[in-house]
């Protein structure tokens, strides 16, 4: 069907709306930035251009005039971030040739790594912990076509070994140590100062193995060089406190967290996000598992966004330390992924009033309601 907009329409339809129309995945859209080619094979499946979302019923609980915005990475092709490092780790795989690619992953990595390779014909190896991957992103990362392989160990034994097997065989990594991973991800501070105008005064994120905020972070410092903002944000960092190594500077063996996202006890990006931190003047924190899950229903129950409670982390963490905000600052908390993605979480974890079983007549069910007197 051919549609076209005249000048007029297209005035009338907006910069953000056109863009987002025309969107065709980031590495088109911010090619002079990537370390890509006009002979990159482009691999993608339109990640990016994700939306940014205000949040007023948690910006009222911190008050003074704050103003607090979610950057909704879940509504990526495969439910989280991950999309945007894998469309650029793999396009740069297929350019060299590559098979097949391998990770080790918490879930998510497994279903952008499954997806991205499959989509560009190769094969995807991916290493997960036995037992402590949410049942969504194991069913994608199936479903997608990979080889599922799980350990019994964490996901930091998963990493040495998928980092041995492509030293030792011909397969590519794909993990955040790809460094086209964290070329890829940068894209989402770009979206930020597009959207935004500027850096925002503050970016709360979820910190595992610390990847994503040291993407982030040379997003913003590009962006700062070319002009595009006029400054750069304090970067917070939040971990979930038992696999919070950033925090007590020690690696934790046995990270535990229901937040299986950011269940990562020696981060493979650890020296970055400390330069990251005294760069921004930012700060790590830890956040418990209880705060995780207030923040979680609170966002999913006041206003309307699902997230995974990995994700909840920036919101959980914000929250913590709402006192430190400056008034009238802009805060953006980063959700790196959907709620969907974990299911059993939501329900074991909901306060939602549910009846199971009810008789099937409208008596039984008004009385539930409360509507019978
Ligand atoms: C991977 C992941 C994180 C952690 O990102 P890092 O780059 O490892 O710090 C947080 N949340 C979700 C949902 C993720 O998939």
């Amino acid at each position: 069907m051919a549609f076209s907009l005249s000048t007029a329409q297209s005035s009338a339809l907006g910069d953000a709306a056109l863009k987002r129309s025309n969107w065709s995945g980031l590495i088109e859209a911010y090619r002079p930035y990537l370390p890509v080619t006009q002979s990159t094979p482009v691999v993608t499946l339109l990640e990016g251009n994700t939306p940014l979302i205000p949040v007023p019923r948690i910006a009222e609980i911190i008050g003074k005039g704050v103003r607090v915005l979610v950057k909704y990475d879940g509504l990526n092709p495969t439910g989280s971030f991950k999309d945007r490092g894998m469309t650029m780790a793999i396009s740069k795989a297929k350019e060299a040739g590559a098979k097949a690619v391998i990770c080790a992953s918490t879930g998510n990595t497994s279903a952008a790594a499954a997806a991205y390779a499959r989509r560009g014909g190769m094969n995807a190896f991916v290493l997960i912990p036995d037992g402590y991957v949410a049942l969504g992103k194991l069913a994608q990362a199936l479903l997608y076509g990979a080889k599922v392989i799980t350990i019994k160990g964490n996901f930091d034994v998963c990493l040495e070994i998928v980092q041995e097997m492509a030293a030792n065989y011909p397969v590519t990594l794909v993990n955040s140590v790809n460094p086209y991973r964290l070329e890829g991800q940068k894209t989402a501070a770009f979206e930020l100062v597009d959207n935004l105008g500027d850096a925002p005064d503050w970016l709360c994120i979820p910190v595992g193995n610390a990847g994503n905020i040291s993407a982030y972070w040379m997003g913003f410092c590009q962006y700062h060089q070319q002009g595009k903002c006029a400054r750069l944000p304090r970067m917070m960092g939040f971990q979930a406190e038992g696999a919070s190594p950033l925090i007590t500077g020690k690696i934790v063996t046995h990270p535990e967290t229901v937040a299986t996202a950011i269940r990562i006890g020696n981060p493979a990006s650890w020296e970055k996000a400390i330069a990251v931190q005294q760069a921004s003047q930012g700060q790590f924190n830890s956040v418990t598992d209880s705060e995780i899950l207030d923040a979680y229903r609170l966002l999913a129950s006041e206003e309307g966004i699902f997230c995974e409670p990995a994700s909840a982390a920036s919101v959980a963490g914000l929250l913590k330390v709402k006192d430190q905000v400056p008034a009238g600052a802009t805060v953006v908390c980063v959700l790196t992924g959907n709620g969907l993605k974990d299911p059993d979480t939501a329900i074991k974890h909901s306060t939602s009033q549910y009846y199971q079983g009810i008789e099937a007549n409208t008596t039984a069910v008004a009385e539930v309601m409360g509507l019978n007197n």
